[in-house]
């Protein structure tokens, strides 16, 4: 689901919001008036690079699942 960002044109308040594709707006939670969406990103980018996350791409093989019908593979 997308983390859109929005701008009150009213007090100017930041705030992030986790809407469907569907919806176009939002409140100000702060003076309740309708805000701008200034920004849009994906709920799964990590703001912030400097924690590194510890992803690992293999997951540890149970061979079941997802990865069991190869449906993970680059060349799939
Ligand atoms: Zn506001």
């Amino acid at each position: 689901m997308p983390l859109y960002e929005y701008q009150c044109t009213e007090c100017g308040h930041n705030f992030e919001k986790l809407q469907s594709m569907k919806s176009t707006g939002a409140d100000c939670p702060n003076c309740e008036q309708p805000a701008k969406r200034s920004l849009s990103v994906f709920a799964a980018v990590s703001k912030g690079s400097s924690n590194g996350l510890d992803f690992s791409p293999m997951p540890p093989m149970g061979g079941g699942g997802c990865c069991g019908g190869g449906c993970c593979g680059p060349s799939h």
